[in-house]
């Protein structure tokens, strides 16, 4: 597809292609086993400025377009979906809320450790008993006497990822019966305490969490719920990218396979039946691709393109749970084994239909944006 990109960020992607291809791919079956990521990662994600792709310039970050960076993702998911959605929330929530909503104070104790990969991120809006009704956030912030700027915070958080390595959290909590905001919580303090790893069946290497908070001390980053639940446009184009990467690279592997196995006297390729499911996946990745840059750019060109991200995120992740699954068709009872990696981007592929709002909340966000 022809892709429009700045030739600075046209290096900066052929860097990610070799960081993914030499780096990343070949460790993601340890990385899925060890359901972690090697500490090592941080400061070289860091260094190659993974950690900074959407980070405005001012604030010392790359500030790529949303075009880049979501091609970005997309390379990353190729070799490591989780990997891909770690970064899609570090950048897209976390930093894009230093940019919006931190003071200069914040910035200068936390964006330079942040950068280098020295402190880790996470972002927590999900607790037990709000997940697609987001509103019903229970956690409570009540102002520290003597302290301004400074709350203790009570809840519980769940589902964060990399929320059982992070080092700073971005927690949206609750001020009154009808307020809520957002706060930087930093992770080591006697007040919060991790209650479960939460093994997912997918993206197991992403540290998925659920904490609790009880007088936990967090920093309020003044911004009103509505502000804070926006990040989330940009989120979800990210998340897109991510199933876009990872529906072309099992697409890539099915092709390769499809051309040399062989079943009465032929290939898989030249059977029609196995040609249908190829030509449908190429069509739908073609199309989710269009959708995904059609929102970047217009994400670029100033528009909130919150109808264009839920399009991009609907089609794109369930474009790729249908390519893993028709992957695995075509690769028959090996597509099934854990020797050929189209099972667990299969696997991988399903957090896409459920992270940053389901499909059926995206289906909401564009039926009330067109019905308007
Ligand atoms: C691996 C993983 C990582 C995650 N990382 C993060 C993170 O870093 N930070 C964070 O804050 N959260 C995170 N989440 C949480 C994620 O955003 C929520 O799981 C998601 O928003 C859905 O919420 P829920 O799981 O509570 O499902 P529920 O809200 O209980 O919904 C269950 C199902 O009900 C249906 N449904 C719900 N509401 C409606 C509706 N209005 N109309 C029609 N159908 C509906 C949908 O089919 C939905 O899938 C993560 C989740 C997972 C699995």
């Amino acid at each position: 597809m022809f892709l429009e990109i700045h030739p600075d960020e046209a290096q900066f992607l052929n860097t990610v292609r070799k960081f993914v291809s030499e780096e990343v791919l070949p460790n993601t079956r340890e990385w899925e086993r060890n359901a972690a990521f090697p500490d090592e990662i941080w400061p070289r994600l860091g260094e190659l400025g993974l950690l900074s792709i959407c980070l405005s310039k001012e604030n010392g970050g790359l500030g790529a377009s949303c075009n880049a960076y979501c091609q970005v993702i997309k390379e990353v998911a190729k070799g490591d979906p989780a990997l891909a959605m770690n970064l899609s929330a570090i950048n897209a929530l976390c930093l894009a809320h230093f940019d919006h909503f931190a003071t200069p104070e914040q910035c200068a104790k936390y964006l330079p450790g942040v950068i280098k990969g020295e402190i880790k991120m996470a972002w927590g809006l999900t607790e037990p008993d709000a997940g697609s009704d987001a509103r019903r956030v229970k956690t409570m912030a009540t102002p520290i006497e003597g302290r301004p700027g400074y709350y203790h915070l009570n809840g519980q958080k769940m589902f964060i990822t990399n929320g059982g390595k992070a080092d700073l959290i971005v927690i949206v909590a609750r001020v009154s019966d009808t307020e809520l905001t957002a706060f930087f919580l930093e992770t080591n303090q006697e007040g919060f305490t991790i209650e479960k790893r939460i093994n997912t069946v997918g993206v197991s290497a992403s540290n998925t969490v659920q904490f609790r908070l009880k007088n936990a001390v967090a920093w309020h980053t003044p911004c009103k719920f509505e502000e804070a639940i926006g990040l989330l446009y940009r989120g979800r184009l990210g998340i897109a990218g991510m199933a876009v990467g990872i529906a072309e690279k099992a697409f890539e592997l099915t092709l390769d396979y499809a051309k040399q196995r062989e079943q009465f006297n032929r290939r898989l390729a030249d059977m029609q039946s196995v040609q249908n499911m190829i030509a449908d996946s190429a069509v739908e990745i073609e199309a989710a691709n269009l959708l995904l840059s059609n929102g970047a750019k217009l994400y670029d060109m100033g528009f909130p393109a919150i109808k264009e991200s839920s399009f991009a995120k609907l089609y794109a992740s369930e474009t790729a749970n249908r390519v893993t699954n028709r992957a695995i068709q075509i690769h028959g009872g090996r597509g099934m084994t854990q020797e050929f990696l189209v099972e667990k981007l299969w696997r991988d592929a399903k957090l896409t239909e459920i992270g940053e709002g389901c499909s059926e909340i995206q289906r909401l966000v564009i039926a009330k944006q067109v019905l308007r």
